[in-house]
């Protein structure tokens, strides 16, 4: 089966034909039908997550695929299930992760990967879903819109009508535009160095750019970084929550000068919001069944080929992109 490999730190993955292993105690061998490219596989290629000893191994985090086959021990989900992919945990065991090879070359893998046309992955890193949720929702529901619901409802708390500021507007950063309006907090605004308005805006939300801040007056409720940078600090109001999103860089520092004005601001990281496969994901497939998100195809900007991803990682990098699914 096709596969793409990081090989080496800061350079294309191959696409490589590779053999799993026998299934192992706990793990679930699915079909992948579409993945989402995150921010998250860029920091691995640049060599800012984990550790180049692993490499190579295989990436990606959010999916939608069927079940295929089961190790002993899974009990979650049955042959031809259709199942989110997430890289939170949800019930379930926690298998080890999968090794798979090419030409007798070993190539690691986490407990979930997905960019491939099959994966190996660990039971607590699939949830079933009904038939009838499309393939990219599901695929979403893996990531970046639940991240994005899980942070606006139960990190940030939006209340309506607050302000609401996202830094950086690719896939995670427009799903908390489509979550804050889900808040009904108002404006909510995206900020990003490259051209992002006509995504923004197309899910009801208004744009800036660095050089266009200065004409208007700011200040925000909540600011959502999704970047790892820190940026906007100055625009959070008195008593406002910064809430952080988006790993830092090591060598990131945050000035906490601000943090007495007003009944004192709160900054805050949190990993995906604290989202809970096994409780969220059917919660928010009913909010889907509500009509709620039937604008998320607003996320997505490209379908593509597993072939073609290197192309629309580098289009990725260039921010011009929302979220880009694979389908293998
Ligand atoms: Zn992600």
């Amino acid at each position: 089966m096709k596969a793409a490999v990081l090989t080496k730190i800061n350079a294309p993955l191959e696409i490589q034909n590779v053999v799993t292993n026998a299934l192992d105690f706990g793990q679930v061998f699915v079909k992948i039908l579409c993945t989402g490219i995150c921010g998250a596989q860029l920091q691995e290629i640049n060599g800012q997550k984990g550790n180049p000893a692993h490499l190579p191994h295989l990436l990606g985090h959010e999916g939608c695929g069927e079940v295929m086959g089961m190790g002993p021990g899974v009990r979650s989900v049955k042959e031809g299930d259709k199942v989110v992919l997430h890289w939170r945990k949800s019930n379930g065991i926690d298998a080890k992760p999968a090794t798979y090879s090419h030409h007798c070359t070993k190539i690691n893998a986490g407990p979930v990967t997905t960019f491939s046309e099959y994966a190996v992955v660990s039971e607590n890193r699939v949830t079933p879903i009904p038939r009838d949720v499309p393939d990219d929702l599901a695929a979403l529901f893996g990531c970046a819109l639940s991240t994005a619901l899980a942070t606006v409802e139960n990190v940030a708390k939006v209340r309506f009508g607050e302000r609401v500021l996202v830094v950086g507007c690719g896939g995670v950063g427009l799903a908390m535009i489509l979550a804050a309006k889900l808040a009904h907090a108002h404006p909510v605004i995206g900020y990003d160095i490259s051209k992002k308005g006509n995504l923004v805006r197309a899910l009801g939300g208004e744009f800036i750019q660095p050089a266009d801040h200065h004409e208007r007056d700011l200040a925000f409720d909540v600011i959502i970084n999704t970047i790892g940078r820190s940026a906007g600090t100055d625009w959070l109001a008195p008593s406002g929550r910064y809430i952080f999103i988006g790993q830092p860089r090591p060598e990131e520092m945050i000035s906490i000068r601000h943090l007495f004005d007003g009944e004192g601001q709160t900054i805050q990281a949190t990993q995906g919001g604290g989202f809970n496969p096994t409780l969220d994901i059917p919660r928010y497939v009913k909010l889907w069944r509500s009509g709620a998100l039937s604008n998320y195809r607003n996320l997505i900007s490209h379908a593509i080929k597993l072939d073609e991803i290197n192309f629309w990682i580098q289009q990725m990098r260039e921010g011009k992109t929302a979220r880009v699914m694979i389908y293998p």
